[in-house]
Order: C-alpha cells, then structure tokens, then sequence
C-alpha cells in the first residue's frame, strides 16, 4: 500500500493538471467547481466556471440573485438542477460547513463532492470517489462491479498518513482522468503499474453499469410571432426554466387544435437524459396569440430566458427549417445581441 501512495504522489507532484481551481482553497469556489464537474467535462466546465464566479463571486452574491438570474448564467451547462440546488443552498447557509457531515446535508450534494470540498478546502481526511477513481481503484485491485459502499471503504483506508487528503484525492482523480483512461489506459506510462492487478486485462474493470434506456417519441410546438416565441415555464425537472410546449407525439392534433394553428414539420431532434433517449418531432406556426390574452404576453424573445439544452435544440432546428424558407424569424433574439439560435 505505501509503495502504491508513494508512487501515485510522486507521480502527481510531477504532472499537476493545470486546471483553474487547482491550489483552490476558497470553499465556494471549490465547490461550483465540483458540481460542474458533477455531470460536464473538465474541458467544457470551464468556460461556465468562469463566468458563473464572474456572476457570482460568493455565496452572498449568489443567494441576493434570483433564480432566474442563476439559472440564465448557467445556461448551456446542462443539468439545470444543479444550479437550483447550488441556489437553494445559499438560502440555506450563510458560509459552508467545514466538515464532510454537515456538508452531505446541504442540497445537491452527494458523498463526492461534499468528500472533495471537505477535503481540499478544510484538509478532512476523507476520500472523495468520483468515476475516475472507481475505474483506478477497481483496476489497481481487480475489482468487478465494487459496490459504492465497498469502494467508499477502500478508497478510506488508502488516504496515506501526513499527507494533505486532498492532494491525495486529486492524483488519484487525475490518475483516472489522464492516464487509466476509460478505453485505452496508457499503463505503459502509468506509475503504479507493476501493483496493479487488472493491468493484463483492464477493460473488465470496473464492469459495465447497465442501465435500462427507454425510447419516447414527442413533439416541440414553436409558435412564433413579431413579438419571439411562445414560451412557458417549466416544471418537474426542468423547474424554473422555460420552454416551447412539449408533450407526446399522439397529443399533437389536440394541442394544435387548442392553438389554432395549422403547423408545419421542421424536422426532428434528438436528446438524450439519463434513462430517457427523446425522439422529437419539431413543428412550426406563425402565431399572434389570437384569442388567448394571457398567452400573447408569452411571446418572448427566448434569448432572454433561461432555457434546458432540449429547447434549444429544438429552437435552433426551427430556426433553421424557417431561414431555410426565407423567413427571419425570433427577430428580438438578434436585437438584443444574443445569437443561441443560428441555423446549423
Ligand atoms: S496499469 Fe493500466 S489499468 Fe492499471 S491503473 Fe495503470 S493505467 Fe490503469
């Protein structure tokens, strides 16, 4: 054990990513950190840490901001829910616990980022499991399918003595990232090679996680007029964000019937959630909300909303189809700046 906390240190203190919350010992900042990488590529989150911290440079900025405001600055992450989360968070807390069981106990945060945030802010000696290093560990020790309690345990009582547990937590983290890819390990360039079991046959571990996919066929109506797009709030998952209507492909007579509009296909767009791979046919009519009062002040330039990375799919495949037909539709869009929905 020691030779293999010698070698994967050595190793580390050699070839630190240089990532921008490296050295990062400010709690907060830890944290947005975290939970951007929670479900988006170290590559992509960056760009969104940056401007989230612009936005938001503290816990007070960021629980005197509005939802909205919140969920706008994160838009194109992904993942809306863990905005909601980090902004119902700074209701809850003026600053962040420092120990790992206080941290668990705020929203959003599960045994990984509340290991990672008590472990490189306050120096707590608890190991953070993220993907990578459930690949590493169960690579290192020929381990098929670890369940996460096991794998918790493990990675507990590796954490070396005298050293800083999140140092510890982030060589093991970059181990996986960089080195003991998901694919193609490079063992030939790995540090710890000569310990670890699984080198002769490392794509059995840790094993497949199966998870059941299922198909849904919907359709997106956009419905535009001079003023944008009609749009309405969301609810359920996407709670706070806003959005064209969406519903099952069947319901589609009876909802264009409620509208009174006689739309046109666009074409179709593909999204895929966690246990739900969505197949959405996209339609399009020019409306003035005729007849609907309350709906005529929805028509809104959806530059300007918040919005799940579905709709703007789903905005951008109308655009185009309606650019394709020599209309310049979502005027406002482009008068305020924003460009979220070119063809292409
Ligand atoms: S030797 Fe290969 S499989 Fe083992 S930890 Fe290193 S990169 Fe991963």
């Amino acid at each position: 054990m020691e030779k293999f906390q010698e070698a994967l240190l050595a190793w580390y203190r050699e070839n630190p990513r240089s990532l921008p919350w490296r050295g990062e010992k400010d709690p907060y900042r830890i944290l947005v950190a975290e939970v951007l990488l929670q479900q988006t590529r170290t590559a992509q989150a960056i760009p969104y840490y940056h401007r989230f911290l612009a936005r938001f440079p503290t816990l007070k900025a960021l629980r005197e901001a509005s939802l909205e405001e919140v969920l706008k600055a994160w838009q194109g992450a992904g993942y809306y829910r863990r905005a909601l989360h980090l902004h119902l968070l700074a209701q809850e807390v003026e600053a962040l616990p420092r120990s790992y069981a206080e941290l668990l106990k705020l929203p959003g945060l599960g045994p990984y980022t509340a290991a990672a945030v008590a472990s490189l802010a306050f120096g707590e000696r608890v190991a953070a499991v993220d993907g990578n290093v459930r690949r590493v560990l169960s690579r290192v020790f020929a381990l098929e399918n670890p369940a996460p309690r096991m794998l918790r345990n493990l990675a507990q009582g590796l954490l070396p003595q005298g050293e800083a547990p999140g140092e510890w937590n982030q060589a093991l983290m970059d181990l996986g990232a960089t080195v003991c890819l998901p694919r193609r390990p490079l063992c030939s360039e790995c540090p710890v090679a000569p310990l670890c079991q699984g080198r002769v046959d490392p794509g059995r571990y840790p094993g497949a996680r199966r998870r059941k996919v299922r198909e849904e066929a919907l359709a997106a109506l956009v419905l535009w007029g001079r003023e944008g797009v009609y749009l309405e709030r969301l609810e359920g998952r996407f709670a706070g964000l806003y959005g064209v209507p969406l519903f099952p492909q069947e319901e589609l007579p009876r909802r264009v019937r409620s509208f009174g509009v006689d739309p046109r296909f666009a074409g179709e767009v593909h999204h895929t959630l966690t246990h739900r791979r969505l197949r959405v046919g996209v339609y399009v009519a020019p409306w003035d909300g005729e007849g609907a009062a309350s709906r005529r002040e929805q028509l809104v330039d959806p530059g300007e909303k918040p919005l799940p990375k579905l709709m703007e799919k789903v905005l951008r495949q109308a655009q185009a189809f309606l650019a394709h037909e020599g209309i310049l539709p979502f005027p406002h869009a482009k008068a305020h700046g924003v460009k979220p929905f070119e063809p292409g």
